[in-house]
């Protein structure tokens, strides 16, 4: 990371300037605008929000005001959304399909659902209200421009989380409060991703990067934007405070893939020692760490339909990068440069080296049905992939052969007539 700041180039400082005072302006313009008109005391908390400055405010990137509550639906989409929701701990759920029943509220619906259905708004006594309100900010913070880190991702990470916490071991141990900050932390894990990585972030002098001292600078951010929506919603100001912002934090910092090896080691000496004691509390926040962990890297493990699109979703969003990078001659990130880079051979690399190891440890924990099933669909989709890719290179390679030969016929006929001439 030192030698990404250290090598800065002229270019990008002033790419990151351009970014902060253009962002600035609209800010100004923002204010000047409320100013116009009335301002409820709610907007004037977001707007002195120092979490939310700058970047993190809907009003910036101005996603235009939605009527919170309401959703004008077709009622054969509701029933279908509904009748889907009946079946929300399949595996084989289709939250793309859910996200269009829904009109693109896949986030709302789906956390609401499971709240009600594990009891969660009675025995917490919710404002329903409140959590209506809480769970539309949520979503509307998601940036719905990047093609992966959206609130459709949230939304399916929220149900695999779902699908863990109805793992027996889980489901026999995990309290009220667990569930609670489990499902709240899958559902902000990504709250306000700006669809580039924390290297980027820092080589463009982000004002998060600074913020955060260039670690864990996303986890960090969607933790602290989250925590600031949970007081902004006023949804838990009824209940003692006790550790729940750290335990959330924590929770949200378990994401951070750069961190994923010291708990896979932490993880894999547990199940070694036979030790993980889900009566303990550290031992079922642990587990509850590792399950978001599955949740959040969990689309190769999908049937091959929902697995593709994610990848091909996340690609994107990796090359979108990797062209602004080129653009504004910054480094191009290996994994986000187009010109060299396929889905197939990012989404080899990622099943190898990044899902496997943390999938194979989560089967030796919860030796179930549903690992079965997600083992298998990691090693049939990486099949997949590996077929493609050899198809694809079957395929450069004989056109290539084809140029060639072409090329060199060409040359052939070219020179012949040459000669006729000069004979
Ligand atoms: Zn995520």
């Amino acid at each position: 990371m030192g030698c990404c700041v250290s090598s800065m180039s002229a270019h990008s400082h002033r790419f990151a300037l351009v970014t902060v005072v253009g962002v600035a302006t609209a800010w100004q313009a923002q204010i000047l605008s409320c100013s116009a008109g009335p301002v409820s005391a709610r907007n004037v908390r977001r707007l002195l929000s120092f979490q939310r400055y700058l970047h993190s405010s809907r009003f910036i990137r101005g996603i235009p005001a939605s009527n919170p509550l309401g959703y004008i639906l077709d009622d054969d989409y509701t029933g279908q959304a509904k009748l889907m929701l009946e079946k929300v701990g399949n595996w084989n759920f289709d939250m793309f399909l859910f996200d269009r029943l829904t009109n693109g509220n896949s986030l709302v619906n789906l956390t609401f659902h499971l709240f009600n259905s594990y009891g969660l708004i009675e025995l917490f006594q919710l404002d329903m209200v409140k959590l209506r309100r809480f769970l539309v900010m949520i979503q509307e913070d998601y940036r719905s421009l990047n093609p992966y880190h959206n609130a459709v991702h949230a939304a399916d990470v929220t149900q695999a989380m779902y699908c863990y916490l109805q793992e027996p071991k889980l489901a026999e141990t995990m309290t009220s409060c667990d569930l609670l900050l489990g499902l709240l932390a899958a559902a902000t894990h990504d709250l306000d991703h700006p669809g580039v990585n924390q290297p980027f972030l820092i080589k463009t002098n982000h004002y998060l990067a600074a913020l955060y001292k260039n670690s864990s600078v996303l986890e960090n951010h969607h933790w602290k934007s989250a925590v600031g929506l949970l007081r902004e919603s006023a949804l838990l100001s009824h209940l003692p405070t006790e550790d729940r912002s750290e335990r959330l934090g924590s929770l949200i910092l378990a994401t951070d893939i750069s961190r994923q090896n010291n708990y896979l080691s932490e993880f894999r000496t547990h199940l070694d020692k036979r030790d993980l004691c889900l009566t303990n509390g550290r031992h079922r926040h642990f587990i509850l760490q590792i399950a978001l962990k599955c949740a959040d890297i969990c689309n190769p493990c999908r049937p091959w339909k929902l697995s593709k699109l994610w990848s091909e979703k996340v690609t994107e969003e990796f090359f979108h990068q990797g062209d602004i990078e080129r653009k504004h001659h910054l480094e191009v990130t290996p994994l986000c440069d187009r010109q060299s880079n396929s889905v197939a051979n990012i989404q080899i690399g990622f099943m190898t080296y990044v899902v496997e190891p943390l999938f194979v440890e989560w089967s030796r924990f919860s030796d179930t049905r549903l690992s079965q099933t997600m083992m298998g669909h990691l090693s049939l989709n990486k099949q997949g992939w590996k077929e493609g890719r050899d198809k694809q290179e079957a395929n450069t390679s004989r056109a290539s052969e084809e140029q060639r030969t072409s090329a060199a016929k060409d040359s052939n006929s070219k020179e012949l007539p040459q000669g006729s001439k000069r004979s």
